[in-house]
């Protein structure tokens, strides 16, 4: 049976936290809460009356946690569509920094402060390195994007930069690299990043179970793809921005407790299946729930929304203006009306209806309802 990874996660969340639920963190909950309760009558809604048939429907409010699978698709596409229009017309590189494996159970217990830590390290590597001389001799704007997850879900936190190739100096003068073809090298930015995290994890006393050295020795990590005008690269992880880490296309089956799902093997660039325990999909899927609060997509430089009069300089000189609004679908005036399920004619809202108080929206509340439910 094809199920949606909606339904796997409320087909096998009870498993997962049989096995797992003392260890699961506040965020990894609620974000399970809000999966489950999205788009029913605990998170209220409108109802809506259709005269031509005299039934009533209801509308129930989606939940919008960044990881549901069902929200934040609309968002997605609005967010890529802007950023597409304010792209320069410049080079684009994805700068893509990766974490040593041994860094990776910091993520895990102490997630709000490690990551912020990884975010402005990485971030100061990029302008650090970009700042020299030799390669763009200013400060430069880029946007990042932080992602948890390999393809088969397992952790693996990883931030993606998209860097427009031109910097502003000094004098206010747009720079740009030397060979168009080329921004600077990973091993670069590895190293930058390298110094500053280690040095801000001592500070602030964040300190590995393998021990620093063993990380001072180690090579580390990062990819500098160049991504012509930098469209695919926004749309990708613009895609991923406000979705949950798989999309429902990549579930192939759901058969006696497992999961089989497509994973692309990028070495031999084929298509292959795993298959895991409904349980342990869910665990691996909780576990890219971000603490409350953190920003997943970062801007930085004269892209930060607090640099607009910087941004304004870089692209006066670049001749740029803002692409034509007109490739974005309009958005509407007034509000489409809600259409009838059976008849298709538009209906009449009745009233609106409010959430369940909080304790009516906790998990065994949820198990509760389910079970009445499923008893009549
Ligand atoms: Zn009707
Ligand atoms: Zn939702």
């Amino acid at each position: 049976m094809r199920l949606s990874v909606a339904d796997i996660l409320a087909r096998f969340h009870e498993a997962c936290l049989e096995r797992c639920g003392d260890s699961m963190r506040p965020e990894e909950r609620k974000a399970l809460q809000s999966i489950l309760l999205c788009r029913t009558p605990a998170m209220g809604g409108r109802s809506y009356r259709c005269s031509h048939c005299e039934r009533d429907h209801f509308a129930w409010h989606s939940c919008n946690h960044r990881i549901c699978p069902r929200c934040g698709a609309a968002e997605a596409r609005e967010w890529v569509a802007g950023r597409l229009r304010e792209r320069l017309p410049v080079a684009h590189y994805m700068v893509t920094f990766t974490l040593p494996s041994q860094l990776r159970e910091l993520c895990r217990c102490d997630a709000a402060s490690f990551l912020k830590l990884f975010y402005a390290c990485s971030s100061q590597a990029i302008k650090d390195v970009l700042g020299e001389r030799r390669h763009l001799g200013g400060e430069c704007g880029f946007v990042g994007f932080l992602q948890t997850w390999t393809q088969e879900l397992e952790l693996h936190p990883h931030i993606h930069y998209v860097v427009p190739a031109v910097a502003l100096d000094a004098k206010g003068k747009v720079r740009f690299p030397r060979d168009p073809r080329w921004l600077a090298s990973g091993n670069v930015f590895a190293a930058r990043l390298k110094t500053l995290l280690l040095e801000a994890m001592k500070r602030e006393g964040l300190v590995p179970s393998c021990g620093f050295d063993a990380l001072w020795r180690k090579g580390w990590n990062c990819d500098v793809r160049n991504f012509g005008e930098g469209a695919n690269a926004l749309k990708y992880l613009g895609g991923y921005a406000r979705r949950g880490p798989i999309s429902d296309s990549r579930i192939l089956e759901v058969r006696g407790g497992t999961v089989a799902m497509s994973v692309r093997n990028r070495d031999a660039g084929v298509l292959e299946t795993r298959r895991i325990e409904g349980a342990e999909f869910v665990r691996r899927y909780l576990q890219h729930a971000l603490p409350q609060g953190f920003h997943s997509v970062r801007y930085y430089g004269f892209l930060h929304p607090r640099a607009k009069a910087k941004l304004a300089a870089v692209r006066e000189q670049l001749g740029a203006r803002l692409a034509a609004r007109s490739d974005e679908p309009e958005t509407p005036e007034s509000p489409v009306p809600m259409l009838c399920p059976r008849c298709r004619k538009p209906m009449e809202m009745v009233a609106k209806l409010s959430r369940a108080p909080p304790w009516e929206r906790s998990i065994p509340k949820i198990w509760a309802r389910r079970d009445r439910r499923a008893a009549a």
